[in-house]
């Protein structure tokens, strides 16, 4: 029997890493963890798992019983690996420890034949904030064409089993992929060619499928561990115990319990645990620690056992009172011999700590957990989107009540991140027009606001471009006055910009502009049309001036832009409008501000 954790008088001072498995979307998170499980589980009692709640633990001897000759077990004196079973970094940036990452070390999954992706980036760009050491799993090498399955065996023996052109396709593709991990600033290499890993991170060739390579990982990750984690895995491991709530949910039986991975030190069935809430921190009496039965006594009805204690690292269910208002992603911690006060100050400080700053005025952010709120936050933050208010839990009608409130029309929505929306809050929304964004994927969620909002304010400025005078520059063509005046109709040529009908014309003689009639009617080949384009040439009917006397053939004209016009081109629609319509508003502008500097301004 292995389970030395669960025994309270059998202290290790050495705990095992906690480990989590990261990457964009199908690159084989699940799968790896669930080969790491299945090949562990055949590899016979010695070296058998141990399932708990929310993660699993490989110890060293399963780890060396895999790796064969790529680990000599006397070369390590940590207990194993203990790898978190939800995969994805939205869980690794929700599982802290004292503000820090709940994970030591990290795998990051990397399709080969996919590279990186979104998610990709959103996790190096986490591993790197919370410096935790990382290997590279370049996944999937059983999709090389021609690729011949070797199973569970470690790297080098399959590549040696393969084809001269299965062995080039593969090496093609980990260049490429150690090539983008340079363009994300590291440098990457073969695993076995990393001489030191603090700079150098390794790139381990697996197949989750087949199983190749997975030993390697799992060599790579113990490596990793006894080099750079050994002196923070040394842990008082009789001392109080803290950790991270996983998730709150009903315990048939106990009521509302929490699950909890376990980081430092005992938690014992009769301790009291502070544990952080939405409000105050929770300050309560441990009813029953809870685990899984061991696999072999899976069939008994109740799958899980009641514990005496718990020591590092480790997962577990609190049962305990009052813990309805427990929220996940916050800390627990047992009290023991310290006093209340100081314990509840210390959830506090660390709540503080994974603090969203939120303003006056802005969107409602609503998350599953702390650690997500935060990314959320950290995200918009990035996008410059201000927050007015941020909060665990699903979206309910007083979150929609928050965003009808906003000033700015396009703070009027709630993000929801992996959360429900309750059904009174979306017919709310539907009401009062309230939008609510919903995913699972923090950029997404972001994109997808960012768009609307873009689109929406794309086709705002449609309506305030129809609206409002454009700059046109256009020549009275000689030899073409059709009609003197009552109105005027000329041959013109539109030199930059649109000319439109009820344009009012002027004419800067020096720099004073002045103003020369309108234009009533434009026919391009005997058609009646709304606007010229510049290069056009169209006959113009301009009710005012009369040919000869104000204006001239082969004079320059313009149409006029009212100053308030003028001032929304230059602030708010430069991008809005052809590059010849801007060129001919700088030179309007020129000519308006040689008389008056501040015109338009
Ligand atoms: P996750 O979203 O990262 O957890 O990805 P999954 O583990 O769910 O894998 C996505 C898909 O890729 C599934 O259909 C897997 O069977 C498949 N897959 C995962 N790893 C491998 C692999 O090494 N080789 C092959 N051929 N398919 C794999």
């Amino acid at each position: 029997h292995t389970d030395a954790e669960t025994d309270g008088d059998a202290v290790a001072t050495l705990r095992t890493p906690i480990v989590a498995v990261l990457g964009h979307v199908d690159h084989g998170k699940t799968t790896l963890l669930d080969r790491i499980r299945g090949s562990t589980v055949t590899e016979g009692e010695a070296g058998a798992i141990t399932q708990h709640i929310g993660a699993t633990a490989v110890p060293l001897e399963t780890v060396s019983e895999l790796a064969g000759s790529l680990v000599d077990p006397t070369d390590f004196d940590l207990p194993g690996l203990l790898f978190i079973d939800t995969p994805g970094h939205h869980s690794f940036s929700t599982l802290r420890s004292r503000g820090g990452a709940l994970a030591d070390i990290a795998v990051l999954v990397v399709d080969v034949n996919d590279g990186f992706q979104p998610q990709t980036i959103e996790a190096i760009d986490i591993l790197q904030r919370t410096e935790t050491p990382f290997v590279v799993a370049a996944n999937k090498i059983d999709t090389v064409p021609g690729w011949n399955p070797q199973g569970d065996v470690p790297i080098q023996e399959s590549y040696d089993a393969q084809s001269d052109r299965a062995r080039e396709t593969l090496d093609e593709r980990l260049y490429e992929l150690i090539g983008e991990l340079a363009d994300h600033d590291f440098s990457a290499d073969m695993y076995w060619r990393v001489q030191n890993f603090a700079n150098n991170v390794g790139v381990v060739p697996t197949s989750a499928e087949t199983g190749e390579g997975v030993p390697d990982v799992l060599t790579v990750l113990m490596g990793l561990s006894q080099r750079y984690l050994k002196d923070a895995m040394a842990i008082d491991v009789e001392g109080p115990g803290a950790g991270t709530v996983l998730e709150v949910k009903d315990q048939k039986g106990f009521g509302t319990a929490i699950d909890v991975v376990l980081y430092d030190g005992t938690v014992r069935a009769d301790d009291t645990v502070v544990v952080g809430s939405t409000g105050e921190p929770i300050v309560t009496d441990v009813r029953a620690l809870l685990q899984p039965r061991p696999l072999a006594e899976i069939r008994t009805e109740k799958r899980f056992e009641q514990v005496d204690a718990v020591s590092a690292a480790a997962g577990l269910k609190i049962a305990a009172p009052d813990l309805d208002d427990a929220m996940a992603g916050a800390p627990v911690r047992v009290v023991r011999d310290r006093s209340r006060e100081e314990v509840v100050q210390e959830v506090q400080e660390e709540l503080a700590a994974i603090g969203v700053t939120t303003e006056e005025e802005g969107v409602v952010v609503k998350a599953d957990t702390l650690g997500s709120l935060e990314a959320v936050a950290n995200t918009l933050e990035e996008a410059e989107i201000p927050i007015v208010r941020a909060e665990v839990g699903d979206v309910a009608p007083r979150d929609v009540t928050v965003a009808s409130t906003a000033d700015e029309e396009r703070h009027e929505t709630v993000l929801a991140f992996s959360v429900d929306v309750l059904d009174n809050a979306e017919q709310q929304a539907d009401e009062g027009d309230i939008r609510i964004f919903e995913s699972d994927v923090i950029y997404r969620l972001v994109e997808e606001y960012e768009e609307f909002i873009a689109e929406r304010e794309r086709s705002q400025q449609d309506t305030i471009l129809e609206n409002i005078s454009r700059p046109a520059r256009f020549r009275l063509l000689p030899d073409h006055t059709f009609r003197q005046n009552d109105p005027a109709v000329v041959g013109v040529e539109v030199m930059t910009g649109t000319l439109k009908r009820n344009a009012t014309i002027v004419d800067f003689e020096g720099n004073e502009p002045k103003r020369r009639g309108q234009v009533k009617g434009i026919q391009e080949q005997g058609e009646d049309v709304e606007q010229a384009r510049a290069g056009e040439r169209v006959s113009v009917a301009i009710d005012g001036p009369t040919v000869g006397r104000q204006i001239e053939e082969g004079d320059e004209l313009w149409s006029e832009i009212p100053e308030k016009h003028a001032k929304v081109l230059e602030q708010e629609l430069t991008d809005d409008i052809p590059a010849d319509e801007l060129e001919a508003l700088h030179i309007y502008l020129d000519k308006q501000r040689q008389r008056d500097p501040f015109w338009g301004k």
